[in-house]
């Protein structure tokens, strides 16, 4: 398997695939030592994940290398992203303790009713490559909290990382039987899905989700499908800073070259404000620079996979033919490297796929809406339902139409935000089950309730 540079179309390695041999022995592997790593107390696995998160921060620079290397984005991206993904798993070690050990729930002089959180045994986690840390913790540290094994499979376009987490969480002191990195691409996710595991948790997109699902659910596990999204936000005619709500959700759009779950997909603007904040966001978007993702200053980069340039560019032209007009960008860039100009389009319709599909990449529609019911139907015109944001000088406003909106998270003057106290979950084909939270840690357990009488 080639690991190619997407800046300058290099390879970088070339890495051998599992096999069908390499990954039973590495489920095997897995199995043996499933027990023995349920068996350390809560304390020592706590201690562990911790020493995994001090070596991630002290190894950062060497990791957002890899990273931007092998999927594009800006370095300074990387590093905001093993910053985050370090303070999402120091929230998950220091309430594990607290979620995962048993709870008493009453007792009394002739009965103890409690609960006991055991692991579920070996899992999967088949993972994405557009965030790898951010979405790799929420899977495999509560998992290895809970006290289970674990078999990770790294995207193919993020495998030189795969494969680092797996370095530092044995160097952290993980036994490297309990957490085994699988190489390869779809196949050798597709092969992982025939094996005996007791639970599946994905991230990645609703189509291959969906075959995920259809093939685990034979097998009557757990399994946790964390999809895409079509995300969209609404402005309000009574938000004072017009020009820096533009600026908040243009980063929303456009963070990571677009390429987020939650990065917001479509726009609404109430009639009054349209034109001065299409003015402030083609303003914003104008002052970026774009460029190679290791030059300083950059903020829009390369695409990770070169087939999403051809997704974009159909966008674009469905868009035109069902007449929006473009205000910026809206081809890709010749030459080497994955490059989409950042594009900005206006005149748009639920009925343009620019507003329908997932763009993943850096392109946004923005909309003109009458009210906020003309809003919350079009906002819910959607087969997605990961997030959802309103900006409005008024909490009320804001938070009555969120509360009409099917979306796993509901945002009031900000977007594109996950945290580790909250439950990220989707709806609809964004997924279910959820990750992070108290939620997120017990997740990974299956619930044993004891009757105990005297
Ligand atoms: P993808 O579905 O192409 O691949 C995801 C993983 O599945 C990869 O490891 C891939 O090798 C594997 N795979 C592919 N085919 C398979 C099969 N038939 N059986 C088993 N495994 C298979 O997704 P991607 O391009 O890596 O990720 C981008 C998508 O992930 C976007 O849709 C994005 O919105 C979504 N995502 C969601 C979240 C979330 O938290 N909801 C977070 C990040 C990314």
């Amino acid at each position: 398997m080639n690991i190619i540079n997407p800046a300058t179309e290099e390879i970088i390695t070339t890495i051998q695939e599992d096999s069908l041999v390499i990954l039973d022995l590495k489920f095997k592997r897995l199995q043996k030592s499933a027990s023995t790593w349920s068996a350390v107390p809560i304390q020592k696995r706590v201690e562990i994940l911790e020493k995994f998160v001090s070596l991630l921060k002290e190894n950062i620079e060497e990791l957002a290398a890899i990273l931007t290397s092998e999927m594009g984005k800006p370095l300074q991206q990387s590093r905001n992203e093993i910053n985050g993904a370090s303070a999402k798993a120091t929230w998950l070690v220091e309430h594990a303790t607290q979620y995962l050990s048993e709870e008493i729930m009453s007792v009394s002089d002739q009965l103890t009713e409690k609960i006991v959180y055991e692991p579920l045994g070996v899992i999967c986690n088949i993972s994405a490559w557009n965030y790898p840390y951010n979405v790799g913790v929420n899977i495999f540290v509560p998992a290895l909290l809970a006290g289970n094994a674990v078999m990770y499979k790294p995207s193919e376009y993020a495998t030189l990382t795969g494969i680092q987490i797996g370095k530092y969480l044995v160097e952290a002191g993980v036994p490297e039987e309990v957490f085994q990195v699988a190489i390869g691409e779809g196949s050798v996710g597709k092969a992982l899905l025939d094996m005996p595991f007791d639970g599946y948790y994905f991230t990645g997109s609703y189509q291959t989700g969906q075959k995920i699902y259809q093939h685990v659910a034979q097998k009557m596990v757990p399994c946790v499908l964390e999809l895409g999204g079509k995300d969209p936000v609404y402005v309000a005619d009574d938000v004072v800073d017009v020009a820096g709500a533009a600026a908040g959700i243009a980063d929303g759009a456009f963070y990571n070259n677009g390429q987020s779950c939650c990065s917001v997909e479509r726009i609404y603007v109430q009639s009054a404000i349209y034109d001065a904040f299409v003015e402030a966001f083609v303003a914003e978007v104008n002052s970026w620079k774009m460029g190679s993702p290791t030059e300083d200053g950059v903020y829009i980069t390369v695409l990770s996979r070169r087939a999403q340039l051809d997704v974009l560019e159909n966008q674009v032209t469905d868009a035109v033919d069902k007449g929006a007009m473009v205000l910026l960008g809206g081809k890709r860039l010749e030459g080497k490297g994955n490059y989409f100009e950042p594009t900005v389009l206006v005149n748009v319709t639920n009925e343009m796929a620019v507003m329908r599909e997932e763009s993943f990449g850096p392109i946004i529609g923005i909309m003109r809406v009458e009210n906020d019911a003309e809003a919350v139907q079009l906002m819910n015109d959607t087969d997605y339902g990961l997030t959802a944001g309103v900006y409005s000088a008024n909490q009320h406003r804001a938070e009555a139409i969120l509360a009409q909106i099917n979306a796993g998270s509901g945002y009031w003057n900000c977007c594109d935000r996950v945290s580790a106290a909250l439950p990220w979950s989707g709806r609809g084909h964004s997924g279910f089950g959820s990750t992070l939270s108290q939620v997120g840690l017990r997740a990974f357990t299956k619930l044993k309730a004891y009757h105990l009488r005297k």
